[in-house]
Protein backbone atom coordinates (compact mmCIF):
# COMPACT_ATOMS: atom_id res chain seq x y z
CA UNK A 1 0.00 0.00 0.00
CA UNK A 2 1.24 3.23 -0.91
CA UNK A 3 1.56 6.15 1.50
CA UNK A 4 -0.65 7.96 -0.76
CA UNK A 5 -3.53 5.63 -1.03
CA UNK A 6 -3.25 5.11 3.28
CA UNK A 7 -3.96 9.03 3.25
CA UNK A 8 -6.59 8.67 1.35
CA UNK A 9 -7.62 6.07 3.46
CA UNK A 10 -7.16 7.65 6.41
CA UNK A 11 -9.00 11.03 5.30
CA UNK A 12 -11.80 8.66 4.18
CA UNK A 13 -12.52 7.30 7.77
CA UNK A 14 -12.13 10.74 9.51
CA UNK A 15 -15.05 11.88 7.07
CA UNK A 16 -17.20 8.52 7.98
CA UNK A 17 -16.57 9.33 11.54
CA UNK A 18 -17.21 13.08 11.32
CA UNK A 19 -20.46 12.11 9.99
CA UNK A 20 -21.03 8.92 12.37
CA UNK A 21 -19.95 11.36 15.19
CA UNK A 22 -22.89 14.23 13.99
CA UNK A 23 -25.68 11.78 13.78
CA UNK A 24 -25.33 10.17 17.01
CA UNK A 25 -25.08 13.91 18.49
CA UNK A 26 -28.59 14.94 16.47
CA UNK A 27 -29.89 11.75 17.70
CA UNK A 28 -29.31 12.79 21.09
CA UNK A 29 -27.22 9.38 21.78
CA UNK A 30 -24.55 11.00 22.53
CA UNK A 31 -22.96 14.85 24.08
CA UNK A 32 -20.59 16.50 21.99
CA UNK A 33 -18.78 17.08 26.19
CA UNK A 34 -18.61 13.28 26.07
CA UNK A 35 -17.52 12.31 23.42
CA UNK A 36 -14.89 15.30 23.55
CA UNK A 37 -13.65 13.56 26.92
CA UNK A 38 -13.67 10.30 25.50
CA UNK A 39 -11.02 11.65 22.39
CA UNK A 40 -8.87 13.73 25.20
CA UNK A 41 -8.23 10.60 27.64
CA UNK A 42 -7.11 8.66 24.70
CA UNK A 43 -5.00 11.36 23.20
CA UNK A 44 -3.10 12.49 26.26
CA UNK A 45 -3.61 10.11 28.80
CA UNK A 46 -3.62 6.81 27.28
CA UNK A 47 -0.29 6.22 25.81
CA UNK A 48 2.73 4.11 26.31
CA UNK A 49 3.72 6.44 28.93
CA UNK A 50 1.75 4.07 31.21
CA UNK A 51 3.52 1.16 30.14
CA UNK A 52 6.49 2.46 30.95
CA UNK A 53 5.56 3.62 34.15
CA UNK A 54 4.52 -0.34 34.61
CA UNK A 55 8.18 -1.41 33.53
CA UNK A 56 10.30 0.82 35.44
CA UNK A 57 8.53 -0.39 38.87
CA UNK A 58 9.35 -3.81 37.79
CA UNK A 59 12.56 -3.46 37.04
CA UNK A 60 13.28 -1.61 40.65
CA UNK A 61 10.46 -3.93 42.78
CA UNK A 62 10.87 -7.20 42.67
CA UNK A 63 7.57 -8.20 44.99
CA UNK A 64 5.73 -5.91 42.48
CA UNK A 65 7.17 -7.65 39.74
CA UNK A 66 6.48 -10.72 40.85
CA UNK A 67 3.29 -9.93 41.46
CA UNK A 68 2.63 -8.49 37.92
CA UNK A 69 3.68 -11.52 36.28
CA UNK A 70 1.63 -13.76 38.13
CA UNK A 71 -1.49 -11.44 38.28
CA UNK A 72 -0.91 -8.79 35.38
CA UNK A 73 -4.90 -7.45 35.43
CA UNK A 74 -4.93 -6.64 38.92
CA UNK A 75 -1.12 -5.32 39.28
CA UNK A 76 -1.51 -2.86 36.88
CA UNK A 77 -4.87 -2.10 38.77
CA UNK A 78 -2.77 -1.10 41.54
CA UNK A 79 -1.50 1.87 39.30
CA UNK A 80 -5.15 2.56 38.70
CA UNK A 81 -4.66 1.47 34.95
CA UNK A 82 -7.88 -0.33 34.07
CA UNK A 83 -10.32 0.21 31.08
CA UNK A 84 -11.44 -1.32 27.86
CA UNK A 85 -9.00 -3.49 26.47
CA UNK A 86 -7.44 -4.34 29.85
CA UNK A 87 -10.07 -6.76 31.48
CA UNK A 88 -7.20 -9.41 31.00
CA UNK A 89 -3.68 -8.96 31.06
CA UNK A 90 -0.64 -11.16 30.99
CA UNK A 91 2.77 -9.87 31.82
CA UNK A 92 5.45 -12.04 29.47
CA UNK A 93 9.02 -11.19 30.29
CA UNK A 94 12.19 -10.99 28.49
CA UNK A 95 15.08 -12.29 29.76
CA UNK A 96 18.71 -13.08 27.67
CA UNK A 97 17.25 -16.52 26.51
CA UNK A 98 13.66 -16.03 25.88
CA UNK A 99 12.25 -12.92 23.39
CA UNK A 100 8.31 -12.51 23.46
CA UNK A 101 6.29 -10.21 21.56
CA UNK A 102 2.79 -9.60 20.52
CA UNK A 103 0.13 -9.62 18.01
CA UNK A 104 -3.36 -10.43 17.00
CA UNK A 105 -3.50 -12.24 14.18
CA UNK A 106 -7.54 -11.85 13.78
CA UNK A 107 -7.75 -7.84 14.13
CA UNK A 108 -5.78 -5.92 16.44
CA UNK A 109 -6.48 -6.19 19.85
CA UNK A 110 -3.79 -4.80 22.10
CA UNK A 111 -3.67 -3.64 25.73
CA UNK A 112 -4.87 -0.12 25.73
CA UNK A 113 -4.82 0.40 29.41
CA UNK A 114 -0.68 0.41 28.68
CA UNK A 115 0.21 1.67 25.40
CA UNK A 116 -2.40 3.56 23.93
CA UNK A 117 -3.60 2.86 20.38
CA UNK A 118 -1.91 0.54 18.40
CA UNK A 119 1.00 1.68 15.43
CA UNK A 120 -0.58 1.65 12.16
CA UNK A 121 1.59 -1.93 11.15
CA UNK A 122 0.65 -3.95 13.87
CA UNK A 123 -3.06 -3.26 12.60
CA UNK A 124 -1.95 -4.64 8.96
CA UNK A 125 -1.65 -8.20 7.17
CA UNK A 126 2.45 -8.68 7.02
CA UNK A 127 3.24 -7.75 9.85
CA UNK A 128 0.11 -9.80 11.34
CA UNK A 129 0.71 -12.94 9.45
CA UNK A 130 4.28 -12.97 9.25
CA UNK A 131 5.55 -12.85 12.90
CA UNK A 132 3.79 -16.04 13.58
CA UNK A 133 5.60 -17.80 10.35
CA UNK A 134 8.73 -15.90 10.12
CA UNK A 135 9.49 -14.02 13.70
CA UNK A 136 13.32 -13.61 13.16
CA UNK A 137 12.66 -12.23 9.76
CA UNK A 138 10.24 -9.55 11.01
CA UNK A 139 12.62 -8.61 13.88
CA UNK A 140 15.47 -8.37 11.97
CA UNK A 141 13.27 -5.89 9.69
CA UNK A 142 12.56 -3.72 12.71
CA UNK A 143 16.46 -3.58 13.26
CA UNK A 144 16.08 -6.52 16.12
CA UNK A 145 18.51 -9.40 15.83
CA UNK A 146 18.19 -12.46 17.79
CA UNK A 147 21.31 -14.43 18.31
CA UNK A 148 19.86 -18.42 17.46
CA UNK A 149 20.03 -19.28 20.78
CA UNK A 150 17.34 -16.88 22.01
CA UNK A 151 13.72 -18.60 22.09
CA UNK A 152 10.89 -16.67 20.16
CA UNK A 153 7.76 -16.62 22.14
CA UNK A 154 4.98 -14.48 19.64
CA UNK A 155 1.56 -13.87 21.72
CA UNK A 156 -1.62 -14.19 20.17
CA UNK A 157 -3.69 -10.90 21.41
CA UNK A 158 -7.27 -11.78 21.50
CA UNK A 159 -10.88 -10.32 22.75
CA UNK A 160 -10.01 -12.55 26.11
CA UNK A 161 -6.41 -11.49 26.64
CA UNK A 162 -4.14 -9.17 26.20
CA UNK A 163 -0.81 -9.96 26.55
CA UNK A 164 1.73 -7.13 27.85
CA UNK A 165 6.15 -7.53 27.38
CA UNK A 166 8.22 -6.33 30.07
CA UNK A 167 11.69 -5.77 28.85
CA UNK A 168 14.59 -6.08 30.12
CA UNK A 169 16.46 -3.83 31.87
CA UNK A 170 19.45 -2.73 29.84
CA UNK A 171 22.87 -2.69 31.89
CA UNK A 172 24.46 0.98 32.84
CA UNK A 173 21.31 1.39 34.18
CA UNK A 174 22.05 0.54 37.84
CA UNK A 175 21.20 3.11 40.67
CA UNK A 176 18.53 5.53 38.30
CA UNK A 177 15.27 6.18 39.43
CA UNK A 178 11.79 4.60 38.69
CA UNK A 179 11.03 7.82 36.87
CA UNK A 180 14.67 8.05 34.87
CA UNK A 181 13.68 4.34 33.95
CA UNK A 182 10.28 4.79 32.55
CA UNK A 183 11.48 7.69 30.38
CA UNK A 184 14.23 5.09 28.51
CA UNK A 185 11.13 2.40 28.26
CA UNK A 186 9.40 2.68 24.32
CA UNK A 187 6.50 1.66 23.06
CA UNK A 188 8.13 -1.20 20.61
CA UNK A 189 10.31 -2.79 23.41
CA UNK A 190 6.71 -3.28 25.24
CA UNK A 191 5.38 -5.10 21.98
CA UNK A 192 8.58 -7.05 22.07
CA UNK A 193 9.69 -5.77 18.41
CA UNK A 194 12.76 -3.82 20.17
CA UNK A 195 15.15 -4.28 22.75
CA UNK A 196 16.14 -1.36 25.00
CA UNK A 197 19.51 -1.45 23.75
CA UNK A 198 22.42 -0.01 26.08
CA UNK A 199 24.43 2.10 25.96
CA UNK A 200 21.48 4.60 27.19
CA UNK A 201 22.11 8.01 28.12
CA UNK A 202 20.07 9.35 31.28
CA UNK A 203 17.10 11.38 31.26
CA UNK A 204 17.52 15.14 32.28
FE1 LIG B 1 -7.84 -8.23 17.59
Amino acid sequence: MSIQSIQKYEKSVEIRTKALESLLVEAGLVSTDALEAIIKTYENELGPQRGAKVVAKAWVDPAFKERLLRDGTSTIAELGYTGLQGEHIVVVENTPKVHNVIVCTLCSCYPWPLLGLPPKWYKEAPYRSRIVSDPRGVLKEFGLELDDDVEIRVWDNSSEIRYFVLPERPAGTEGWTEEELAKIVTRDSMIGVAKIEPPVKKPV
